[in-house]
């Protein structure tokens, strides 16, 4: 009889300083499917899924997708959000029992109300339902905040290797195959957690540059040694006040719990060693506007402080404020402003009007006015079908407006929280990134995947936030001690 498969995925990044909390509305918003549903939409997506399941299609074996649930990164997930969701997926698995295998996608650094450690506590839920014999095998995000429990309750977890996570899909790939080797007898898998005593700052995280091209090389030296099967480095994600928050490594071996363990504490030697290259320096609004206005154009200006993908509200003008005062630079910017859009939706196409908008700083509200000319109003369904960041295919920004300053500088206002991983954002409104200044995208490392194409210039934008690059600005409860930068090693 063939062997059958499971396959289930809860995947979200909780910024537990975002005042807002994420609750099951976000997720039917966001992404909630089951079964065949799964497979059509990340057959062929860039995405970890889409691994597993090419690697599974071709092996002799059963799939059984049960489950995925996914929603843009934001704050805490709510208690009552949780046991949904879990309560959910433990029907839909004792459903498909029996199980030879499942694959699984966490996201590694989930937080809910009364379980900060999200992830682990569902991945341990699942293992006690199947058992210690039955593999449990899958990936995380780079920017995952790993805790014993995740790895105690699953026989392999392999990361992203890289950031922009390009290769998502490669890495659902490299798990799966590690599921099938397991499964014909070719390998045991065992795992080592090892935790390093370190944070690393956000912009420091981008896998092509130093100081983390040269972690990587390290990484990939050590991951030929006989008997190990995979390796991988969270680099961890800070806006997190969890006891699980900082960098860490995962080494899969061959039935070596000794050489898995020695592998990382290698690796977490290294790190600790190189520790101040992780630390960074940041810029400010008016030196990267004064840079920017060297630099070729357009310019990527990079809103550090407001990255909807690591949970913020998306609607800061921080930037967007410089600009106006100054008005020497044509900008687009997105902003996720429902209430604006309602105001929008009144006009049509060609008419000029005043709009507010919603508009943060920080942690101040700054509601902002300006005149616009209205250019466009969609139900802001876009595709991406090339590698990118997230690796979905499918996106949706709610009811959209397209509007237009009496400089030119385009805003784009949504009702959905959409981060800035696809230049079709732009494209599927016949906006051309070469017809502004600079771009202002709400993001860090994601966003370079799609803009480094049209972008001649990258400026991270140093600006306040729940995502603000300065972690040491946060006040943290529950991490744990010592962690570099927060102290010293
Ligand atoms: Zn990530």
């Amino acid at each position: 009889m063939k062997k059958r498969i499971g396959i289930v995925g809860l995947y979200h990044e909780s910024n537990t300083f975002a005042p807002e909390r994420t609750t099951l509305t976000h997720f039917q918003k966001g992404r909630y499917m089951k079964g065949e549903d799964i497979i059509k939409e990340y057959r062929e997506a860039h995405h970890e899924i889409g691994g597993m399941i090419e690697v599974l299609e071709k092996e002799e074996v059963e799939m059984v997708p049960l489950l995925y649930a996914e929603a843009t990164p934001g704050g805490t997930i709510t208690s009552d959000t949780y046991y949904s969701l879990l309560k959910d997926l433990m029907t839909e698995l004792e459903n498909a029992l029996p199980l030879d295998g499942l694959m699984v996608a966490p996201h590694g650094a989930g937080v809910s109300e009364y379980y900060p450690d999200m992830d682990g506590h569902w991945l341990s839920q699942v293992r006690e339902k199947l058992g210690a014999d039955i593999p449990i095998v899958g990936t995380l995000d780079l920017h995952a905040n790993v805790s014993p429990l995740m790895v105690s309750s699953t026989d392999a977890l392999v990361s992203y290797k890289q950031n922009p996570h390009v290769d998502q899909r490669e890495r659902g790939k490299e798990s799966a195959n590690l599921m099938i080797r397991h499964l014909k007898g070719e390998i045991k898998l065992t795992q080592a957690l090892v935790q390093v005593p370190l944070a690393i700052s956000i912009e420091q995280q981008l896998t092509a540059d130093e100081p983390c091209k040269s972690l990587y090389q390290f990484a990939r030296e050590l991951s030929q040694q006989e008997g190990v099967v995979s390796l991988s480095i969270q680099l961890g994600f800070p806006y997190a006040d969890v006891q699980e928050m900082s960098t860490s490594i995962i080494v899969v071996t061959n039935n070596n719990p000794e050489l898995a363990k020695k592998t990382g504490e290698k690796l977490r030697d290294y790190i600790v060693e190189h520790r101040r290259n992780f630390v960074g320096e940041k810029t400010g609004v008016p030196a990267s506007l004064e840079l920017a206005e060297k630099s070729e154009k357009p310019v990527l200006l990079l809103d550090m402080g407001d990255n909807i993908g690591g949970g913020s509200p998306g609607n800061s003008i921080c930037i967007m404020e410089e600009l106006e005062k100054e008005k020497k630079l044509k900008y687009f910017l997105c902003l996720y402003d429902p209430e604006a859009v309602q105001e929008a939706d009144k006009h049509q196409p060609g008419d000029r009007f005043s709009i507010q908008l919603a508009g943060s700083c920080g942690d101040t509200n700054k509601s902002y006015t300006i005149d616009v000319k209205l250019i466009a109003l969609s139900d802001g369904v876009f595709q991406e079908k090339q590698p990118r960041h997230g690796g979905q295919v499918n996106y949706k920004m709610g009811r959209t407006a397209v509007v237009s300053t009496q400089e030119g500088s385009i805003i784009m206002l949504t009702s959905l929280r959409v981060p800035p991983f696809s230049l079709q954002q732009l494209l599927s409104f016949d906006i051309q990134p070469s017809q502004f200044d600079v771009i202002i995208a709400k993001g860090v490392n994601a966003p370079i995947a799609a803009y480094a194409p049209v972008c001649p210039a990258i400026i991270q934008v140093d600006t306040p936030g729940v995502t603000q690059a300065d972690m040491t600005r946060f006040t943290f409860h529950h991490r744990r001690k010592p962690l570099y930068p927060f102290e010293q090693l």
